[in-house]
């Protein structure tokens, strides 16, 4: 958690690159007669803030929507105290980091990697798979030995920290996810830049403690991210069997197709995991979920389970400002 003066410290730099965005780059656009705002950059936690800060530097200044959220995630992945994203995040119950990561941009190009080991920024192994491969997704060791080709480094992941807390978790050796609670917790990013183009990252470590080789939504396309560049773009957090059953994102984006506001999209996703847990006799508090959306227009909106979750949103409007999504319980 950062403390206060790292906060006042964050605060003070977006607004000085807000304030700089604001008279020269950014704009709001009319069109046919709806504002587009533009551009702007959303994506999950409070780690989002720092993320969004460096994705701005790229939105901003005309750049393209892939460039800026990779940038962006690339925040979280690389700081050691980040435990569930990248470098420092939670090993599995064999002690071994796991990485998850996606990547789409506006033409539909695709690029994912999954229980990849040892590269601090899986996401730019997606990019490389999306841009340098015939393929979409590569895993485990196949991801990394694609990784070292493509000269990234080889690094142990897991720090002190994470090791004691492996090893105290080893004492009782059980999987209880808790809601809420940071054994978890995937950076999301979706963004709309100056030329109207839509792309997303999503990028995690996934869950803590989780048996070796598991994978999450977070590398799934539509389900722990989906971008379609004339309707909208969604990511997701939280528990990712829940959102692998029902393709979360995708069908986020397919909500917005048929007219509904980001949130409104977010919502109706949301209520379909309840009504899947409920088919399943799943207990809801043991679940969360949280869904962030943006369509073509630059509206924004979230909406999540349980209490808890917030999102950072930075654009012509919102200074870089982190948002209570609502709940349904
Ligand atoms: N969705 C991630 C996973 O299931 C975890 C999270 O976002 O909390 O791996």
């Amino acid at each position: 958690m950062a403390n206060r003066r790292d906060f006042l410290k964050l605060s003070a730099l977006t607004a000085s690159l807000f304030t700089f965005n604001k008279s020269k780059a950014a704009e709001v656009l009319s069109d046919s007669g709806k504002k587009t705002i533009k551009p702007i950059v959303i994506s999950t936690w409070r780690f989002g803030i720092e993320a969004n800060a460096e994705a701005w530097k790229t939105l901003s200044t005309n750049g393209r929507a892939l460039d800026a959220v990779e940038a962006g995630v690339k925040i979280p992945e690389g700081d050691p105290k980040e435990r569930s994203v990248g470098l420092g995040g939670r090993p599995d119950r064999d002690g071994r980091v796991t990485l998850d990561a996606c990547i789409m941009d506006e033409f539909s190009n695709i690029g994912s990697v999954a229980c990849l080991e040892h590269i601090v920024h899986p996401i730019s192994v997606a990019r490389a798979v999306m841009e340098k491969t015939p393929h979409v997704m590569l895993v485990g060791d196949g991801a990394l030995q694609f990784a070292l080709s493509q000269g990234f480094k080889k690094e142990n992941l897991l720090t002190a920290e994470s090791e004691a807390e492996w090893k105290e978790w080893l004492k009782k050796s059980e999987y209880k996810p808790k809601v809420n609670i940071e054994n978890h917790d995937t950076i999301g990013m979706v963004a709309l830049d100056m030329n109207g183009n839509l792309s997303g990252a999503c990028t995690t470590s996934g869950m803590a403690f989780k048996m070796h080789g598991r994978v999450g939504d977070s590398p799934i396309i539509g389900a722990g991210l989906y971008v379609d560049n004339e309707v909208g773009a969604a990511t997701a957090t939280g528990h990712g069997e829940e959102v692998i059953r029902m393709a979360g994102c995708h069908t986020v984006v397919e909500l917005m197709r048929q007219g509904l506001s980001p949130e409104e999209a977010c919502k109706k996703a949301t209520e379909r995991i309840i009504a899947s847990a409920k088919r399943r006799n799943k207990p809801l508090d043991e679940i969360q979920i949280g869904f962030i959306a943006i369509n073509k227009k630059g509206e924004h909106g979230a909406y999540c389970l349980q209490k808890g979750f917030n999102y950072a949103v930075y654009s012509p409007e919102i200074n870089n400002k982190l948002i209570d999504a609502k709940s349904l319980l």
